[in-house]
């Protein structure tokens, strides 16, 4: 961590005190974030709102990826995966939800990451054990949010 880099960020519009600024986030993700420019506002505004040590657990364990994404189309190859970090994908139908709404899915799916939940998607879950994570998931997130509140 940089000395001197809580300096709020003017991009970003909440009242607290931002810990995290657009470039820090990014560059404590190893430049490994390939998503839009406001997908990134986000992400830094995220880990804002979270105790200062979840948020570096989360830019050392997990990268953003999302469909604006300058590219049409890109890969990742085994190399990539040599940090072993998980993976979050922000769709655009995500900026259909208001701010608070935005934020609490980021957070709950760096929770999902803390929580080391299998994704339904790439593992056969129950929905008994995938109602389990969601409801896991969104308590860690709350319970970041009171903590930093
Ligand atoms: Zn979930």
């Amino acid at each position: 961590m940089k000395e001197g880099s809580d300096v709020p960020s003017k991009n970003v519009k909440i009242e607290q005190k931002v810990k995290y600024s657009v470039e820090e986030a990014d560059c404590l993700f190893g430049g490994m974030n390939s998503v839009s420019d406001e997908f990134r506002l986000l992400i830094a505004e995220a880990l804002s709102r979270i105790p200062r040590k979840e948020a570096d657990w989360a830019a050392e364990n997990v990268a953003f990826f999302s469909s604006s994404f300058r590219e049409y189309a890109f890969t990742l190859n085994p190399r990539d995966w040599k940090h072993k970090v998980g993976l979050i994908f922000l769709d655009e139908s995500l900026k259909e939800k208001d701010e608070d709404g935005q934020i609490f899915m980021v957070l709950h799916e760096i929770a999902h990451n803390r929580l080391k939940h299998k994704s339904p998607i790439f593992c056969k879950l129950s929905q008994e054990d995938t109602d389990k994570q969601e409801k896991e998931a969104d308590a860690l997130a709350q319970k970041w949010l009171r903590k930093n509140a």
